[in-house]
């Protein structure tokens, strides 16, 4: 659909809710509106600052600015082409490789290759675009939600383990390293942003006292909470988790008014006592909520003004909706942003829409945007035949496409991965409901596993079956969030040869054990530090329950010469048919191996 079609379709925001919002709603027109223009001065300024990088020599471009040239010598490349480069700037090389600005810090993204996190290089300014678009969010909420300015959000913010690279840059995740920078502790007062959770806890490493610290503090505050929220909606129901698991120690704390001395951290202690004062009726209030069996609704019983959740329910996470229903009530829960390591991308112009209903507006201003049309029928391109790619103004309503994303920080026309599907316009500019993670079979939290991690994971675990004359003969997975936290299931159909040596439930203990040890390091670091991932379950189904599975299959229409078992399931009918057939359950008895440093 040309876009002059659409334009009518889309209404303008606002008017502003507020005059402090005008400024920024102006900028989310001004940029929509003119999408083609921006791109425009973005690639120039982008092509023109690192003109002289070791990259954009190599290809040539001797100071061209404009999109043909660039389309027509810059290869379209994965995070494997630019790992030698990557390599280099981890292992010290200052010399402007990718960027001419200063590489700052690497982003660890929680995509992965070869089992450990992407490295993402960026610069220092990158900081104040995040927090550019991290300033649009509550002028376009206030649109929709009157009153925030009223009372808190609690909203469960954590930092993870940082590395160093051999050059000595600082290796951690693109949201450690904004709650650690100075736009974020030193933020202006905003009284539509004002959090529950102090800072300190925010934090805090040990995730521990940093949940107890935060969940403390809005169990204090209870009824200033407006809105409830954590970056995904997996960090939030560990969060429910958490408070199902502690609630006894923390209605202590606020009853006597003594911080549990598992808070250990001195600066945590110290804000969070300023804050504790005994209130045994308030204890009192959260032992009767919570020694309930039934926890439906808590969320609205604990905050019983929250408005709205505040966490992405889109892609993987969307697997969370009905538990986050239950434990609301049903309130609304708003996706506010699309982001990731690379570049952060864009926001929701209708944050109140249904989860199914969510589109994101990518701001033109954040990078230079391309996108792969998604052709099943057309020949995979190669090196030779590249794609056509299309430039954000001339997407077409119905589409799908992979992003393709020129960042200042100096990746070139770099595949994200992700895979769009255009929504509609607002203004000139495209929006985007996400459709998926290109390879991903199975995620409970930020952890991606893909076939081949899979793969790998069950021929490793096999190895422990050789001595019992045993092998797998077909295995599927599914990644269970009935459980909090979530975890994999990996149906097994054994081939025991010797029934009367067959594999014991010891063994088969430790093969799920064996998958996790092979599994890729954001997984390990989920299930080890984060305890975002609950230990891997091998069901091992009885012989013949694959047969079963492709006649199922064929009998929905699936061709029986093409037809291979599906190495991931989530529709509830097969789903029946495997837990129907399970003869044996098996848990993994301990956590993987992690460590924040790279296994490379
Ligand atoms: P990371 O590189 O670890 O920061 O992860 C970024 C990835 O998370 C993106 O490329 C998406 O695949 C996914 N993601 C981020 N924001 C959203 C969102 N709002 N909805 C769905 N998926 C998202």
């Amino acid at each position: 659909m040309a876009v002059d079609s659409v334009l009518s379709s889309s209404s303008p925001l606002g008017p502003p809710a507020h005059e402090k919002d005008a400024k920024a709603l102006q900028f989310i027109e001004d940029m929509t509106r003119n999408a083609d223009a921006v791109q425009e001065r973005v690639l120039g300024e982008i092509l023109s600052r690192n003109a002289e990088t070791e990259y954009l020599r190599r290809f040539k471009l001797h100071g061209a600015t404009d999109r043909d040239t660039f389309k027509s010598r810059i290869p379209i490349v994965t995070y494997e082409d630019l790992q030698p480069e990557i390599q280099r700037i981890a292992n010290g090389d200052r010399s402007p490789i990718l960027s001419a600005h200063p590489v700052s810090e690497f982003l660890t993204s929680s995509g992965t290759s070869a089992g450990e996190r992407k490295l993402m290089p960026t610069i220092h300014e990158e900081l104040d675009r995040r927090q550019k678009l991290y300033s649009l969010l509550m002028p376009v909420m206030n649109l929709y939600v009157p009153g925030l300015d009223k009372g808190k959000g609690l909203y469960f913010l954590f930092v993870k383990a940082e590395s160093e690279t051999p050059g000595g840059l600082l290796a951690r995740p693109v949201l450690t390293s904004y709650y650690k920078s100075e736009h974020f502790k030193t933020r202006p007062y905003d009284a539509f942003n004002v959090y529950t959770s102090p800072n300190e806890a925010i934090l805090c490493a040990d995730s521990f006292q940093s949940m107890y610290t935060q969940m403390l503090c809005g169990l204090i505050m209870r009824e200033e909470v407006l809105r409830v929220g954590a970056v995904f909606a997996s960090g939030l129901l560990r969060a429910i988790r958490f408070l199902q698991l502690n609630w006894k120690i923390l209605a202590n704390d606020i009853s006597t008014g003594i911080l549990n001395p598992k808070v250990t951290d001195p600066s945590v202690r110290e804000c969070a006592t300023k804050i504790l004062t005994p209130n045994p009726e308030l204890a009192e209030f959260i032992t009767k909520e919570c020694s309930e069996e039934n926890w439906e609704g808590i969320i609205t019983r604990i905050w019983p003004n929250t408005k709205y959740l505040d966490v992405i329910v889109t892609g993987a996470m969307a697997q969370y909706i009905p538990t986050l229903d239950y434990y609301s009530r049903g309130l609304p829960m708003a996706c506010t942003m699309y982001a990731s390591s690379e570049c952060y991308f864009g926001l929701n112009l209708r944050p109140m829409c249904k989860p199914s209903e969510v589109s994101y507006t990518i701001m033109p201003n954040m990078a230079y945007f391309e996108f792969m049309p998604q052709d099943p029928t057309a020949p995979p391109p190669s090196r030779d035949s590249p794609p056509r790619l299309v430039d954000l103004a001339d997407l077409e309503v119905g589409k799908e496409y992979e992003l393709v994303i020129t960042t200042y920080a100096g990746l070139c026309r770099y595949r994200v991965g992700d895979i769009l599907l255009v929504t509609g316009f607002h203004n000139a500019a495209p929006q985007f409901s996400f459709v998926r993670r290109k390879n991903v079979l199975l995620s409970i939290d930020s952890d991606k596993t893909d076939e081949a991690e899979l793969q790998k994971g069950v021929d490793n675990a096999s190895l422990l079956l050789k001595e019992f004359n045993t092998s797998v003969t077909e295995y599927t997975s599914y990644a269970d969030t009935t459980t909090i936290p979530g975890h994999y299931v990996i149906f097994w159909e054994l081939l025991v040869k010797d029934p009367s040596n067959s594999p014991t439930d010891e063994v088969l203990n430790k093969c799920c054990l064996a998958m996790e040890e092979s599994m890729n390091s954001v997984y390990r670091q989920g299930r080890v530090a984060d305890n975002s991932i609950g230990p891997l379950e091998i069901r091992v189904v009885r012989n013949g329950t694959f047969e079963e599975l492709m006649d199922y299959a064929i009998s929905r229409g699936a061709s029986i010469n093409q037809y291979k078992a599906p190495r991931c399931v989530s529709f509830s009918p097969i789903l029946e048919l495997l837990d129907a057939r399970v003869v044996s359950k098996h848990l993994s008895p301990a956590a993987p191996q992690w460590t924040p440093e790279r296994r490379r």
